[in-house]
């Protein structure tokens, strides 16, 4: 692990670290290490996270439909497992 300075970016020549003011690299005097106007990470992060809200809406509708699959099956189940004396209450108070 290389700790890297927020401000530098890779020379588009030599991919040797230039800071961002530097109009010329160090390394290998190329003009305008790092282009402007290309983002250079940002597309791939953004399709990362379009993939990444995609992925994590398709768990989320597999979840919900699973939900209101088994939910209502699942109280049912509970209702039916609690011990009597919740009925019985309710048997006695009608
Ligand atoms: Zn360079």
């Amino acid at each position: 692990m290389t700790e890297v300075p927020v401000d530098a970016v890779p020379c588009r020549l030599c991919a040797t670290l230039v800071a961002r003011d530097a109009t010329v690299c160090p390394s290998c005097g190329a003009k305008e290490p790092w282009v402007p106007d290309e983002p250079s990470i940002n597309p791939r992060v953004i399709r990362l996270a379009m993939w990444g809200g995609g992925i994590v809406l398709v768990g989320l509708l597999l979840f919900v439909s699973g939900l209101m699959m088994f939910g209502p099956r699942a109280e049912e189940g509970e209702r039916d497992h609690r011990p009597p004396g919740t009925a019985s209450e309710v048997h006695g108070s009608r």
